[in-house]
């Protein structure tokens, strides 16, 4: 994914953003839905947007425990992660139209894991020449309030999914 321009994660990069204590992906699951942008929770695994998105609409699957390798989740919490991802590739259809899908984890800090010490997989809905658009946006602020406007669209849809 290092082809796509995201200046809106200079500042993560950088160190700039506020990081929490702890894990981020044990502390999310403890706040609100609509300020942790956790767009639906299941019961091994939650989906959250990704702050610092490769593009519109990057989501992430978590477990909530706290495992840094996938070989260390046990078989159920697999399952729910990859039910869980298909769930999310099927909203993210319905709601953008994507044309593809990066799916992926980043194992260890070496292969670029933001957080390392939590197992968490990566769903990126692509588009042909689809930098063009996020470049428009690529300024803190304005990916605030996108990432508003992202959790209140995706977030009923995964409810809804689910229901069908
Ligand atoms: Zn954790």
């Amino acid at each position: 994914m290092s082809h796509l321009w995201t200046p809106w994660r200079m500042a993560y990069l950088r160190g700039q953003e506020p990081r929490p204590e702890g894990c981020l992906f044990c502390v999310k699951p403890g706040e609100e839905d609509t300020t942790a942008y956790i767009v639906h929770r299941g019961r091994l695994c939650y989906v959250i947007l990704n702050r610092f998105p490769y593009n519109n609409g990057h989501l992430m699957v978590v477990p909530y425990a706290h495992v840094a390798n996938i070989e260390d989740l046990d078989a159920e919490t697999v399952a729910e992660l990859l039910a869980l991802t298909q769930l999310s590739v099927r909203v993210l259809r319905q709601a953008y139209q994507p044309q593809g899908f990066n799916l992926g984890m980043n194992i260890g800090e070496v292969a670029g894991a933001g957080v390392a010490g939590h197992v968490h997989l990566h769903v990126v809905p692509r588009w042909g020449g689809d930098t063009n658009y996020m470049t428009i946006v690529g300024q803190t602020r304005v990916i605030a309030e996108w990432l508003d406007q992202t959790y209140h669209q995706l977030q009923p849809l995964f409810e809804r999914l689910l229901a069908d």
